[in-house]
Formats: structure tokens, C-alpha cells, sequence
């Protein structure tokens, strides 16, 4: 038995012991986890007990951002050593699969995501996870950043699709935490400069910390205006959507130059609507994301170079102990919070 943090059904967690499978199979590394980032899926899963088709129907441990440090590895692990830092992918998908032979790998219908029904988290102090899904940490990247490779990796993801140019202006709709990632990932990929819109002040003076992050405040000015003023009324090159908002949606075509680019990260609990013939007359490229395939090392180089600083969106750190007090904050959504995170070691 081990400790964990167990969402036992929908509003209800529990620190306690629980039985998990910790046996190290031949590709596989012993992991012990320091620093678990909680994320918005691992909330909603709290408040919701179900992300779509995904519902919680038995306890299961939560988290999925993490990283820590190799206590074991497999006979036939060659990349990795007892004692280097890492950080995990948290989805493995079948190795075998057509999607994973061509390379797109998470849109494997057979992945396996932990905190994703039924498969446990990493909110416990080990963990066995495939050493190919696992990433080593440069001395100079903390802990606290390895866990933020995982939403950083969406951002990433988003910039790849995009197949920006350099010197594109790029405009990210929503200031969450995968917001902020996407324009920090566009700005590391070539955009000369990333407008950001939502209606949150305190959110949006976060991201404009950053240079070359513009904040568009849509309750005071409308950001088609803005992006036209700003685009001498050419448009954004890329328009990454990042806030799930149905709302957003509306007009959003006015936003994209011609021929430019809208890329969809944000997922709207409804289907959503959106005007086919505005796309068309712009012969705009739309492109979708979903999770990230061979971005996390590019993630940690990433850090690791002191282009992309992360430290700034880390809002709280919880002690293992209190992470039901870090799920009730983050459950609460304040302004002023981009990520919380747990430690699990001293
Ligand atoms: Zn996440």
C-alpha cells in the first residue's frame, strides 16, 4: 500500500492508502515524484466527475504533470541512470499501433493517460512509467519547471501545428495556463509578437509580464478592432483558439489575415458553430490539437536555454499533506492563479 491522493467520486477527495502496481518491467524506470502541477483537467474531474466521455466510476489517483527522479530502472533501459531528475509524459500509447507508427502517437485511440479514467495518477510518492516516456532534466532545470513541461508541451504543440514563419504576429484567445503557454510557445517559435485577449485584468497582467505578449482586454476595447489597428486591417497570421468558449467563435474569421492560420486547443463542452464561409473566403488553414506527440524534450530544451521562463506562472506550492487544500484553491479558479503545484519531497 502507498499514500495517494484518491478522488474517491465526484467532489470527494481523500489523502489514504491505496494499492498501486509498482513493478519494474524491462523498458520501465522507478520514478520517485517530487513536484505534481494540478491541472484543470484534474480539477474538473473533482468538480465534474467526468471529462466527456471519460467519468470517474471507481477512486482514482489524481495528477499527471510531474517530475521527480529515477530510483530503479529496467534491464533493457539505456537512456536513463538511478539518480537522474526527469520529468514524464503522462500518456503511453500502444506501442504497435498505426497511429504510433506514424508518429502520432497521441491520438492513439488505445493511449493511456494517467488521471484519466480508469487510469491512476501520479499524486504518490512512486511511480513506474516506460523510460521512452521519460525525460531527463539538465542540472539547471528545476523540478518545478519539469512539471511545467507538460502543459508547455500543449503550447508547443499548438506552435507546430501552426507551422508558423518567423516574424508572424500571432494572437492567443483565453489567458488561461495553456494560454499563456500557447503564446509563450508561439513566441519561442518564431512569432515576432503574440497579442493574448480574455476578460480577466488579473490574468491578463501576468501574461503581459512576458515581452512580446501583448494583452487585449475584450471587456474594455473588441478584439477584432484591436487586431485590426494593430495589423494595419491584414489580421493575425496565426489565431490559436485557447479558451473553450463556444463564444469565441463568433467573428473569429474577422481576426485571421488571408490565408492565415486558426488553431484550435481550447475544447468546448458543447458542439460549437462556427461560420464556414468566412473560413473559405480567407482560404484560412484550420489545424486542432490534441495533447502533444515528441514535444517534451523540445519543452526542456526549451527551458533548459533560458529562452521560455516559466517560473513566473507558478502561483503556490502545496506540501503533499495539503493537496486537497491545493485542489479546493485551484477548484475556486482565483484570477490571480496561473498553476499550483505539489511537492511531495522536502
Ligand atoms: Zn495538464
Amino acid at each position: 500500500m502507498v499514500q495517494a491522493l484518491v478522488l474517491e467520486k465526484k467532489g470527494e477527495l481523500s489523502l489514504r492508502d491505496i494499492d498501486l502496481p509498482l513493478e519494474v518491467g524491462p523498458d520501465d524506470v522507478k520514478i520517485a515524484i517530487d513536484t505534481v502541477g494540478v491541472c484543470g483537467s484534474d480539477v474538473h474531474y473533482y468538480t465534474h466527475g467526468a471529462i466527456g466521455s471519460f467519468v470517474v466510476r471507481e477512486p482514482m489517483v489524481l495528477g499527471h504533470e510531474a517530475a521527480g527522479t529515477i530510483t530503479a530502472v529496467g534491464v533493457h533501459v539505456k537512456n536513463l541512470k538511478v539518480g537522474d531528475r526527469v520529468c514524464m509524459e503522462p500518456g503511453v500509447p500502444n506501442m504497435n499501433s498505426r497511429a504510433t507508427k506514424l508518429g502520432i502517437y497521441n491520438v492513439d485511440p488505445d493511449v493511456r493517460f494517467w488521471a484519466t479514467p480508469p487510469i491512476h495518477g501520479v499524486l504518490t510518492p512512486e511511480v513506474v512509467h516506460p523510460a521512452a516516456f521519460t525525460y531527463k532534466l539538465p542540472d539547471n532545470v528545476s523540478f518545478a519547471e519539469g512539471a511545467m513541461v507538460e502543459p508547455f508541451a500543449v503550447g508547443l504543440q499548438a506552435a507546430t501545428r501552426a507551422r508558423i514563419t518567423p516574424g508572424d504576429v500571432g494572437l492567443v484567445i483565453g489567458c488561461g495556463p495553456i494560454g499563456i503557454m500557447t503564446a509563450l510557445a508561439a513566441l519561442a517559435g518564431g512569432c515576432a509578437r503574440v497579442y493574448i485577449s480574455d476578460l480577466s485584468a488579473p490574468k491578463l497582467a501576468i501574461a503581459g509580464q512576458y515581452a512580446g505578449i501583448h494583452p487585449v482586454n475584450i471587456t474594455e476595447r473588441k478584439l477584432a478592432d484591436v487586431i485590426a489597428a494593430e495589423t494595419e486591417g491584414w489580421g493575425a497570421d496565426v489565431v490559436f483558439e485557447a479558451s473553450g468558449s463556444p463564444r469565441a467563435y463568433d467573428g473569429i474569421f474577422d481576426l485571421v489575415r488571408p490565408g492565415g492560420t486558426l488553431v484550435l486547443i481550447g475544447m468546448p463542452v458543447e458542439p460549437t458553430k462556427f461560420d464556414v464561409a468566412a473560413a473559405i473566403i480567407k482560404e484560412a488553414r484550420i489545424e486542432t490539437v490534441f495533447r502533444y506527440a515528441n514535444n517534451f524534450d523540445r519543452a526542456v530544451n526549451l527551458i533548459a536555454s533560458g529562452k521560455v521562463d516559466l517560473k513566473p506562472l507558478i502561483s503556490e506550492t502545496f506540501d503533499f499533506a495539503q493537496s486537497i487544500e491545493a485542489f479546493d484553491r485551484a477548484a475556486k479558479g482565483l484570477p490571480d492563479d496561473v498553476k499550483l503545484q505539489i511537492k511531495l519531497r522536502g
